[in-house]
């Protein structure tokens, strides 16, 4: 489509005509599991094959009842297995969505974010650093462009584009790596060249986690291990001369116990939960890995701006070489002014003021806008702080764009200049980090005119730099020159002054500061800020810090030297992104399990080669976006503590569910192993087996899965990296609790054989329900007692279990399930052995609790 370019952009009604014509910009949705697969899921696992295996055998030995029964479960299962993974497959789709792409446009003639599917062929885009482009374009304007095209062309290194015929087209997918450009769309959605190939790649599935994954792995290696073990014992009863029909059953029976059948659907479950619960706190997972490795977290690197600090950069301070000036006002509001010796001074009176505020004003791409009463701000912080200086400084305001060339910004560089066509004469004019624009200038600019820059006035630059900075201010200087031949050389500047920048630190930070602390997790700040500024700002927030080093005393350190120092409270300071990567591998090397955050296109390796990547849903580019694992939806460092918190809680309710259940399934396995060695009669049926396991089990460790995050959490070191779900501490307790839940039901068997074996076995399996039931609480925190959690803290737990004895009840007592599970119903004398026997369940964990704190955690 072809449309002539206007300097404005399109306009609203010119966005609908080519909408109607091009439709949205956006590539059919990729195939993610629909429900049918998920359903089919179900009925892949190994589990399912070895029911399926017990209900034909049932059907052989002509036990119909049975057949049906395990039939029957294995829909049920199939059910619950699909309602679960259903939801947390739905959970997961509305936190992608949350990422959908935006991009900038030129649009009415103003700057722009918009929906990158709302793109139109026609718009002009607005390229910066870091940006995904959204549609196939054409260059109209370029500064120094370079873009990654690897995701077309699998070719690494960034290319170079200008306006010469065959560099001038950009591609939607590819992302710009630096440099500015304006360009205007000629194809969107599948006419794009991604687009023709994107149907070719399909989609990626949901990587599965590593606790998913070790969990898989126990289920199946515990039901490698049933079948064998219920083959052994099968086989053991059959030489010994016992009923061949009741130790195959018998067989069947112990290989259903020992599988705990509901523990994948619960894991998935609870991590997509937790995943959702995050986002209620601004913490986005990408990728439900990261919840998990979130609670493991040993250190955070973070960056300064925008994350400890607001971000919101308003000028407070102005140092030339004759005069200081003060500046009043706060954010982006032009209502300050500017104060000299405690008058007010306009750039009209006074030409070096004049420079100072020219200088900002032109070297940035921010814009105030009025909003009704207040002023909003597009562009950067650090340079919309610029602008609305000038604004306070009545400096005269463009009434054309006269930036005929730039440099552009980069965080290695440090600085920016552009070639500026003023009324008298073309200059450039460049701003950055004080150290980086020192280095360009010869001159410094006073009221006598530009003087040389001796190393007497360099030193006098470098103490009121010093001085800003101590006040946590951040420095940017300004320098300029003419430039008659028009080209844009950054040499033999003239020094024009420095602009102090407050950026508060975000009010909540210090209590996130403090909390990470107490919880052993180490905080590194890495920023491209100044040393002192950086230091200035540590200081603020309570951060213990002991050294500063900058990016270039980090490169003349060896790898053994930087891990050295890492121990020590340290701060970096003016590093490139590029660095960051050194100080994450550093600290891995240590056993470290580190988050990192990261914003800018060159942080996206960090972002990587960190456990956790974190990077930001406000500032953040897309590049960074999609390398991490992590986005905060409010840029803030208070949110990555929030989210190491419920990784934590998620690590530990696995945990609690894991021996939960784990601890039900040896009650199980013991009573029918004891059983079998002293030669009763069958104690517990394999369809009662599958009704505890999978239905009243299953839906009381989802409510465990629930539990909240335990009050002194935050209050311990971080966990190993090794940590197993399932410690020495774990496996004593499941042993303990089952031997006494598997003996208890049996003693109970056995006082009530002579009054019948249903009505035996029917009490039997009834106690191991309650059994099971009150033994939740012991697992409700693996160390505190019930009184500090609350008993009823949890209502998701309290409705599990109103539900599960409900349905108990029902098994005994309602005539269908009767069939079903073979039960008889059960009087007041048989519920009192119960309740008996389920006392201890509740009251010794309780006790054991206040002895051994700690004995559950190894
Ligand atoms: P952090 O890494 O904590 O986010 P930062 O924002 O200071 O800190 P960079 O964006 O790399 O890191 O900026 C480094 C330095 O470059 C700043 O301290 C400032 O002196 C200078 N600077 C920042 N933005 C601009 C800009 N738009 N133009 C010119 N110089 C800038």
């Amino acid at each position: 489509m072809s449309q002539t370019l206007q300097d404005g952009g399109l306009t609203q009604s010119q966005v609908q005509a080519a909408r109607e014509l091009a439709g949205w910009n956006e590539l059919p949705e990729s195939q993610s599991a629909g429900p049918i697969r998920v359903l089919l899921r179900q009925f892949s696992s190994f589990l399912v094959l070895i029911l399926i295996v017990a209900a034909a055998v049932a059907l052989a030995l002509g036990e119909l009842i049975d057949a049906a029964t395990i039939g029957l479960v294995v829909i049920l299962n199939a059910v619950l297995g699909f309602v679960q993974e259903w939801k947390a497959e739905t959970a997961l789709t509305a936190l992608r969505k949350l990422l959908s792409p935006q991009a900038m446009v030129l649009r009415d003639g103003q700057e722009q974010l918009v929906a990158a599917r709302d793109i139109v062929p026609g718009d002009i885009l607005v390229l910066a650093p870091g940006a995904k482009i959204a549609a196939d374009a054409v260059l109209v304007r370029v500064a120094d462009l370079r873009v990654d095209e690897s995701i077309l062309t699998g070719e690494s290194v960034p290319v170079a584009k200008s306006q010469d015929e065959d560099k001038r087209q950009v591609y939607a997918g590819t992302s710009v790596t630096s440099g500015r450009a304006e360009a205007q769309v000629t194809a969107t959605a599948s006419r794009t060249e991604f687009g023709k190939i994107a149907h070719l790649t399909g989609s990626v599935g949901a990587k599965t986690t590593n606790l998913q994954s070790k969990l898989g792995q126990l289920a199946r290696q515990l039901g490698l291990a049933a079948l064998l073990v219920a083959a052994g014992v099968a086989g053991l009863g059959i030489v010994l001369g016992r009923d061949l029909t009741e130790m195959v059953m018998t067989g069947l029976s112990l290989s259903v116990a020992m599988v705990p059948e509901g523990l994948p659907a619960v894991v998935t479950i609870t991590l997509a939960l937790g995943a959702t619960a995050m986002v209620r706190q601004n913490a986005l997972a990408r990728r439900l890995q990261a919840v998990e490795t979130l609670g493991a977290a040993s250190v955070i690197c973070t960056d300064k701006t925008g994350t400890l600090t607001e971000n919101k950069m308003t000028a407070t301070r102005i140092w030339t070489f004759d005069q200081s000036y003060e500046v009043t006002g706060t954010g982006y509001d032009p209502a300050g002014h500017i104060e000299a010796d405690g008058k007010r001074v306009r750039a009209a009176d006074d030409p070096i003021l004049l420079a100072v505020l020219n200088t900002g004003l032109h070297c940035s791409h921010a814009r105030l806008v009025p909003a009704g009463k207040t002023w909003t701000m597009v562009g950067a912080p650090t340079e919309g702080a610029l602008v609305t200086l000038a604004y306070k400084g009545w400096c005269p305001l463009p009434t054309e764009r006269g930036v005929l060339a730039e440099i552009p910004f980069s965080s290695d560089r440090k600085r920016m200049s552009v070639l500026y066509q003023s009324p008298d004469g073309t200059q450039i004019l460049t701003k950055g980090a004080p150290e980086q624009i020192l280095e360009i200038c010869t001159q410094i600019l006073s009221h006598d005119g530009p003087l040389d820059l001796t190393p007497a006035r360099r030193q006098s630059i470098s103490d009121a730099y010093a001085t800003m900075a101590a006040d946590g201010l951040r420095v940017i200087a300004l320098a300029s020159r003419r430039a008659p031949d028009h080209v844009i050389e950054e040499e033999e500047l003239v020094f024009l002054g420095l602009v102090g920048l407050i950026d508060p630190p975000r009010a909540e930070v210090r209590q996130a500061i403090a909390s990470a602390q107490s919880a052993g997790i180490r905080i590194v700040m890495i920023t491209g800020d100044s040393p002192i500024t950086a230091g200035a700002i540590a200081k603020q927030l309570s951060l213990q810090v002991t050294r500063h080093l900058t990016g270039a005393e980090l490169e003349e350190l060896d790898d053994q030297a930087l891990r050295t120092l890492l121990n020590e409270g340290v701060l970096f300071a003016r590093t490139r992104p590029e660095q960051k990567m050194r100080i994450v591998a550093a600290l891995q090397a240590e056993n470290q399990i580190v988050a990192m955050t990261g914003d800018g296109v060159n942080d996206a390796p960090a972002l990587k080669q960190a456990d956790i990547g974190v990077s930001m849903g406000v500032r953040g580019t897309d590049v960074a976006r999609d390398a991490s694992d992590l986005v905060l939806l409010d840029d803030n460092f208070a949110t990555i503590v929030h989210a190491i918190g419920e990784g934590r809680r998620q690590f530990a309710n696995v945990q609690k569910f894991v021996r939960y259940l784990l601890s039900s399934n040896a009650g199980e396995v013991i009573a029918l192993v004891v059983n079998i060695a002293v030669g009763g009669p069958l104690v517990f049926l394999a369809t009662q087996i599958l009704w505890m396991n999978l239905v009243t089990d299953g839906v009381t460790a989802v409510a465990l899965g629930l539990e909240k995050a335990e009050p002194d959490q935050m209050n311990h070191p971080p966990r190993r990296k090794e940590t197993a779900i399932l410690g020495v501490g774990g496996i004593v307790t499941i042993i303990l609790l089952g031997t006494y839940t598997g003996l208890s039901s049996l003693w109970i068997f056995f006082q009530l054989l002579d009054q019948g074996v249903e009505l035996a076995r029917t009490t039997a399996f009834t106690a191991m329900v309650v059994f099971e039931k009150v033994s939740v609480f012991a697992f409700r925190s693996l160390r505190l007692s019930n009184f500090r959690v609350g008993w009823f803290s949890n209502p998701f737990l309290l409705i599990a279990l109103v539900v599960t004895i409900g349905a108990q009840m029902m098994a005994v007592y309602w005539p269908p399930l009767q069939v079903l599970l073979r039960t008889v119903p059960i009087g007041v004398a048989e519920w009192q052995w119960i309740g008996l026997f389920a006392l201890p369940i509740l009251i010794v964990p309780e006790i054991l609790k206040m002895i051994w704190p700690n004995v559950q955690r190894t």
